[in-house]
């Protein structure tokens, strides 16, 4: 049998009439968009995530969008966020007419860099032609970045905090999710996620009732919600009444009911997975050029299992004719891919980027890998002497 490099059949097998049910009691009541299983689901998550608030859309890069539309951010303000990372972190930044400015991370978590943060906030602040306005932070391959050093830098200079963790949804920092320091906290569920569905979802955390209504409105059209109808009567249904220019950006019913069933076992898939990243580190120590390092206090919820080798290209080789399936996050960061090259990039450059683009390497990941399976991996990396 093939080694998977995800095994999202293993989970289904797992829950598969519990997904079932939960599928025929929307067929059942056929409200197929932003059903009570979406009310239902809203609520779990923000009480898994420690926070007062969540709100589901369409997907995890609506969800970067959202915040930044209900803010106003546009023409003129400059969001800072890695390139190492995956498009949808900056894609949305022009979307509302503003400039993604690029920040280098660390050579040994892969985040973040706040040292280089703060110095590419000071640099386009003395430039005087964008005004610092947002940071996305990233939780890059499920570990938290380091929000303490980050929200001290936003809170010094004046800027918002969005923590794009559709990959890190479920890590945590001392103890604490991410929401805990930034303003707005998002995820993707699209199925390889940690927390995945069966389709496109995604969600925003967030922390105020204000900035929850006005995104409800910009993910349905810019209808009204409660705040703008204070004062006025309007007699037909609120959906009718477009006070901004928003989307289209709701979750299915169906997805919500997967998704419950899911979050249900997540804790325990979290801990699984740091069980199958434990054996990884045991098993690899000494013959790859590194295995992760997740930052003090923290616990990853391991999307991914990254390595880095000086070769690898020829180990991913190697590995593909011993049935091991990789792949590379991300082999073209994204201050070099064409449509990003011309935004703006911290002082100095990101040199940390653009080398980890040469030498990361992810290996099979997932909270369902069987022991043997494992041992297969770790001796098809030692067996590679490249
Ligand atoms: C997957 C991902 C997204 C976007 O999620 P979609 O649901 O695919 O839109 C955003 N940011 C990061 C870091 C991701 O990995």
């Amino acid at each position: 049998m093939s080694i998977a490099f995800i095994d999202l059949a293993a989970q289904q097998r797992r829950i598969r009439e519990k997904i079932d049910a939960g599928i025929a009691r929307v067929l059942d009541h056929g409200a197929y968009v932003m059903g009570p299983e979406v009310r239902q689901f809203e609520a779990e998550l923000a009480a898994f995530g420690q926070a007062p608030l969540a709100l589901s859309c369409a997907n995890g890069t609506d969800a970067i969008a959202l915040p930044l539309m209900a803010w106003g951010v546009g023409q003129g303000d400059a969001v800072f966020c890695p390139s190492f990372t995956f498009a949808a972190t900056p894609e949305v930044v022009p979307w509302t007419n503003a400039t993604p400015v690029f920040v280098d991370v660390l050579p040994d978590t892969f985040n973040m860099d706040p040292a280089h943060l703060e110095a590419t906030i000071l640099a386009v602040r003395d430039e005087g032609r964008l005004r610092p306005a947002v940071v996305i932070a990233v939780d890059l391959f499920g570990q938290p970045a380091d929000y303490p050093a980050i929200r001290a830098i936003c809170d010094k200079h004046g800027l918002k905090l969005i923590s794009d963790s559709a990959q890190g949804f479920g890590c945590t920092l001392n103890g604490h999710h991410p929401i805990h320091w930034a303003d707005v906290a998002t995820t993707s569920f699209f199925p390889a996620k940690p927390l995945g569905c069966y389709g496109d979802g995604g969600a925003v955390i967030c922390k105020d009732q204000d900035l929850w209504d006005l995104m409800d409105s910009y993910r349905v059209h810019g209808k009204a919600v409660t705040p703008d109808l204070v004062g006025r009567t309007f007699e037909h249904e609120t959906k009718y009444l477009n006070t901004r220019i928003g989307m289209n950006s709701r979750l299915d019913s169906i997805q919500a009911a997967i998704l419950i069933e899911k979050l249900a076992i997540f804790p325990e898939e979290i801990e699984m997975r740091q069980v199958v990243a434990d054996r990884y580190a045991e098993g690899l120590a000494g013959s790859v050029t590194s295995t992760p390092k997740v930052i003090d206090g923290g616990q990853s919820v391991w999307a991914q299992y990254v390595i880095e080798h000086k070769n690898r290209d020829g180990l991913a080789a190697h590995l593909k004719t011993q049935g091991v399936p990789t792949a590379v996050y991300y082999p073209v960061p994204m201050h070099v891919q064409a449509p990003y090259a011309h935004f703006p990039q911290g002082p100095g450059g990101l040199p940390v980027t653009e080398a980890l683009a040469e030498k990361v390497l992810a290996l099979p990941m997932h909270p369902y890998m069987d022991e043997a399976v494992q041992q297969q991996i770790i001796d098809a990396v030692k067996g590679f002497n490249g």
